[in-house]
């Protein structure tokens, strides 16, 4: 299998991948013994060692970055998920509807030796009902004379049966080039900021914070285009402003100016109006009046940020007015209040005398990456089977949920999804979250994580 080759991610030395859209799932099912870890072996071209044989360790980590004819995508391996005996059917029918779940192409391996067993239209039936392409591998044949049997697949009503060999290489090539078929379009980068054009900052806080001022001693030279929306002069209105050696969109800049116009009290507006900016930004810097105590409304506006999944800059306004005890008094504040956005880079600085302006910059780029990045399912899923021996999930009525595989379904923010044999309780998934945050660190950006239960 020269052709064959691992994949290759953008990596730029902190092992973690960046600005790269999530490859699809490719999950390889069939009952045990029909050669589903043999072949995923072939898929890896044996660089990726399944064979670490230690029992109760390599059976966790299922998930594998590949590579076939340019086109990068993770195998699933469900050749781990020893089914017991009894029920044996259902229990690889659920477990093919998991991975199945997960998958944007199943490969169904049946072992042509033997034939389609009841156990193998368990599967196809949930193979019917999944809707998803599926590429059917005949493997174990070893030879011309095995081939006979391969056609008599052709029974399970899933098209023509792919002849193979996992164990010595025959017809595999041919294989991924089906798999290659059957995966979706190559998605073209939905991301932001892709395309080019500038990155849109929501600049957000309560009345008096001071966005205005520093809108203006950030715009005052920099200004470089008002950007109006035709039409009323209701429209948003952004403004364009080069900071650090590039253009930034500061979005409804017009909101945030004419506010002083405006009657006060309008909680509600203020709110429509923040959560119009949060929609139209990626990043958020909230400004916060570090000469006075937190504020309720502060915090509103940093959790709408949070639950919007916007990355997060925190920026401590007019510190030209914070002593050393006010100071003291912020510290523990900071440390009782915002432990929700622990992850969120601070800055602290005055709009007026300009002190320290110059960080914001640094910090809303560490919260974009923060936002945008991805780790290789492989990686993630080792990290996994580290933690999971490290501190697993407390029992709980007598059952332990297991973690089986996790993948990250996005970016922008950092998506993750579990797929466990129980449900996680918050704790647990807060635990998972800290650690990710140590391993990878995400900063500026609120993470997702949610479950899939095999029932
Ligand atoms: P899984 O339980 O589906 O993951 O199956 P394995 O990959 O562990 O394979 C089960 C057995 O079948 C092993 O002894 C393999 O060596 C054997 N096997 C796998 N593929 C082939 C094949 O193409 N030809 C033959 N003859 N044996 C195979
Ligand atoms: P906005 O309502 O959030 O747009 O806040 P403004 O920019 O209108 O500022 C409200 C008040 O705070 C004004 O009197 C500003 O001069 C003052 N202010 C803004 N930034 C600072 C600062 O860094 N230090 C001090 N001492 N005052 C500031």
């Amino acid at each position: 299998m020269s052709e064959m080759e691992h994949a290759d991610v953008l990596d730029i030395g902190d092992g973690v991948e960046h600005d790269v859209a999530p490859p699809p799932v490719v999950a390889v099912v069939g009952r045990p013994n029909v050669g589903k870890s043999t072949l995923v072996n072939r898929i890896l071209g044996r660089r990726e060692a399944v064979v670490e044989d230690v029992p109760g360790v390599t059976r966790d980590r299922v998930a594998y970055d590949a590579a076939w004819g340019g086109r990068r995508f993770t195998v699933l391996d469900t050749g781990g998920w020893e089914p017991k005996a009894e029920g044996l059917a259902a229990a690889v029918a659920d477990q093919a509807r998991l991975a199945v779940d997960a998958a944007d192409v199943v490969l169904f391996v049946v072992d042509a030796t033997v034939g389609a067993t009841d156990t193998d239209e368990a599967v196809v039936g949930v193979l019917r009902r999944a809707d998803k392409p599926v590429v059917l591998a005949a493997n174990k044949v070893d030879d011309a004379r095995a081939e006979a049997d391969a056609a008599a697949l052709w029974s399970l009503g899933l098209g023509e049966p792919l002849v193979v060999s996992a164990l010595h290489g025959r017809g595999s090539g041919d294989l991924l080039d089906a798999v290659l078929n059957a995966l979706p379009e190559e998605a073209p980068p939905e991301r932001f900021g892709v395309a080019g054009g500038p990155r849109r900052i929501a600049l957000l806080g309560r009345p008096n914070v001071g966005k205005s001022s520093l809108l203006n001693q950030l715009a005052g030279e920099n200004r470089v285009v008002v950007d109006s929306v035709a039409g009323t002069t209701r429209d948003p209105v952004d403004e364009l402003v080069e900071l650090g050696g590039r253009t930034w969109k500061f979005v409804d800049t017009a909101g945030i100016r004419r506010r002083a116009r405006e009657s006060q009290g309008a909680d509600f507006y203020a709110t429509l109006r923040t959560q119009s900016a949060l929609d139209r930004s990626e990043v958020a810097v909230v400004l916060i009046d570090a000469s006075e105590p937190l504020a309720e409304q502060d915090l509103r506006i940093i959790t709408m940020v949070i639950e919007s999944g916007r990355a997060l800059v925190l920026a401590f306004n007019k510190w030209d007015l914070v002593d050393e005890e006010r100071r003291h008094f912020l510290d523990r504040e900071i440390d009782r209040q915002l432990h929700h956005a622990r992850w969120a880079p601070r800055v602290n600085i005055s709009a007026r005398t300009g002190r320290h302006v110059e960080k914001l910059v640094p910090a809303i780029e560490t919260a974009l990456e923060g936002w945008g990045e991805r780790v290789p399912t492989a990686r993630l899923n080792s990290f996994m089977t580290d933690l999971v021996a490290a501190k697993p999930h407390p029992v709980r009525g007598g059952k332990q949920p297991r973690v089986m595989f996790a993948t990250q379904a996005g970016v922008q923010p950092p998506r993750f999804v579990l797929f466990t044999t129980g449900f996680l309780e918050a704790g647990y998934r807060r635990f998972v979250e800290r650690r990710l945050r140590e391993d990878f660190g995400f900063a500026g950006t609120p993470i997702e994580i949610s479950m899939k239960i095999r029932e």
